[in-house]
């Protein structure tokens, strides 16, 4: 069934009161309205808002066993779903204008899907069987899911067993009857602390002595022993005290810049239904394969869609300057479409060229994935730089709104800060805060390290290209002669 904003509402009120979140090291009572979250409630409600729309159907929907379901937890069942997918994430990110909150949700279930259905299949395991009864709860009721990925890893020379600190990595801790007890701290989860479940993955391929460290399950926010503690970027401050300073024209964005969570798993009981692998380490490289896989492919689009966003903006503020039609102008924003097109088209193909799992799950294609992602942050990177170039000094030098009401002096600045007549020296400034969302906000290393740093994708290219070298090298060999086909 298709969910609406207000159940994802009423659900996060009842419960807000239970889950333990921190912001700026305060306690947060009320949730839905505290300044540095509600943005990103609004993102959330938003990816509600836009699959009801007849528009978006069969894009950000799809039919299965005769009910429309969202594509945000939905299994991927065919090259045409991948292709969907991709369209999906760049129609909500160019309507958000920021992470879409529910994409590694997204690629956290199918991830799972396909790696419960492999550990079932060779050790007799009934993982995948409780990882579906979940998830039809999630899909029949249209749940927000997050997967918590990144452990905070402590010292990175060092595994998890040679950690001083025991929250380095999530594991398990003690084993019960009924379930497990698990320790640990990840970082950087999206909306998590807002989210209905957090689904929870390795960090990485797990040694057969770091079994403990092999675990995966869901949970809701509001279990107990489980703490959030909120990014704090700069921005969140403008966020958190616009109101108060009668500013808020200086932080005009409505779906927010990022929110992420440290999560402090502090001996957490997870009950046996919730958990989809504990020790199977084996699996957990195939498992992070699969989670990169979709998500990496799926950056693509994802990057498409802030370009187009990025280049409204630019175009805006180059209206507001007087200056739209030059033709510098005109060329610098074919740039920005360039490389917003170029990241999708990396995407498209990564899905196109995507495989059929054993479980029936379409999987994008690893090798088009991971260059996906290395060349979306070329190609983002260049679209920044392109719009902090068309925008001029004032996306990070423009004076807050307050200043357009000093006494004696209000006019003469509003005249000052004027560019084309059509637009206000309000409305210019709110441009300028717009832009400097891409151009001095977090996206920049969200790009990089979102998905896992180059350093990651790289890795996984180079064993790839050792796979086929050989073959290439026969191949040359026979197109200089050196030996017969
Ligand atoms: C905006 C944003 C949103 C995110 N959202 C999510 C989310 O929703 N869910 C989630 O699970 N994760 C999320 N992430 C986390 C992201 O996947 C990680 O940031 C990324 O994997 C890098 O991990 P790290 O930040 O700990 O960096 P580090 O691991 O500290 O990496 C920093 C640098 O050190 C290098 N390095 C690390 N270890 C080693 C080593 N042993 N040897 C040599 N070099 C090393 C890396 O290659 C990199 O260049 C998000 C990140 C950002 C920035």
């Amino acid at each position: 069934m298709l969910g609406t904003s207000n159940d994802y509402l009423n659900r996060l009120k009842e419960r807000e009161k239970d889950i333990d979140i921190y912001v700026g090291g305060e306690k947060v009572e009320d949730v839905l309205n505290n300044p540095v979250i509600r943005p990103s409630i609004n993102v959330i409600t938003k990816t509600y808002e836009l699959s009801l729309k007849n528009e978006y159907k069969g894009i950000l929907t799809v039919m299965q066993d005769n009910e429309e379901i969202n594509r945000l937890v939905y299994v991927e069942k065919s090259i045409n779903d991948l292709i969907m997918r991709a369209e999906s994430q760049r129609i909500l990110n160019s309507h958000i204008g920021n992470c879409n909150y529910r994409c590694t949700g997204h690629d956290g279930i199918n991830a799972v899907y396909a790696s419960t259905y492999d550990i079932d299949s060779k050790l007799n395991t009934e993982y995948h069987k409780r990882f579906l009864r979940w998830l039809k709860d999630v899909q029949s009721k249209d749940l927000v899911v997050e997967t918590a990925m990144t452990d905070v890893k402590g010292n990175r020379s060092k595994g998890p067993l040679e950690q001083k600190n025991d929250f380095a990595y999530v594991h398990v801790v003690e084993r019960k009857k009924d379930g497990i007890i698990v320790r640990g701290a990840k970082m950087h989860i999206t909306g998590a602390a807002i989210a209905d479940e957090i689904l929870v993955i390795p960090t990485k391929n797990m040694k057969q002595n770091e079994r403990d460290y092999a675990v995966s399950f869901a949970i809701k926010p509001e279990t107990k022993n489980v703490h959030f503690i909120s990014s704090w970027h700069p921005m969140d401050i403008m966020k958190k005290v616009s109101k108060d300073l009668g500013t808020d024209i200086d932080y005009p964005l409505p779906f927010g810049h990022r929110n992420t969570y440290l999560i402090i798993f502090d001996d957490v009981f997870v009950p046996n239904d919730r958990v989809f692998m504990d020790g199977e380490y084996e699996f957990t490289g195939k498992l992070i394969e699969y989670f990169v896989s979709h998500h990496r492919a799926g950056g693509g689009p994802c990057k498409a869609g802030f370009a187009d966003v990025i280049l409204g903006s630019a175009a805006l503020m180059a209206d507001a300057n007087g200056v739209l039609n030059a033709s510098y102008i005109q060329d610098r924003l074919l740039d920005i479409m360039r490389h917003g097109e170029s990241a999708y088209a990396a995407g498209l193909a990564a899905m196109v060229k995507g495989y059929r799992h054993p479980s029936g799950e379409y999987i994008p294609d690893f090798r088009l994935a991971n260059i996906t992602k290395l060349d979306s942050i070329e190609h983002l990177k260049e679209a920044i730089i392109a719009s902090a170039d068309i925008g001029g000094g004032i996306t990070v030098n423009a004076p807050s709104s307050k200043d357009l009401n000093i006494e004696g002096l209000s006019n003469k600045i509003a005249e000052a800060l004027k560019g084309n007549e059509n637009y206000t020296a309000e409305e210019r400034l709110r441009i300028a805060r717009l832009l400097q969302l891409w151009v001095a906000g977090p996206h920049l290393v969200g790009l990089i390290q979102g998905g896992g740093p180059p350093a990651a994708e790289l890795l996984a290219l180079k064993n790839d290209m050792k796979n086929r070298l050989n073959d290439l090298i026969e191949n040359a060999k026979i197109m200089a002669g050196i030996k017969k086909e």
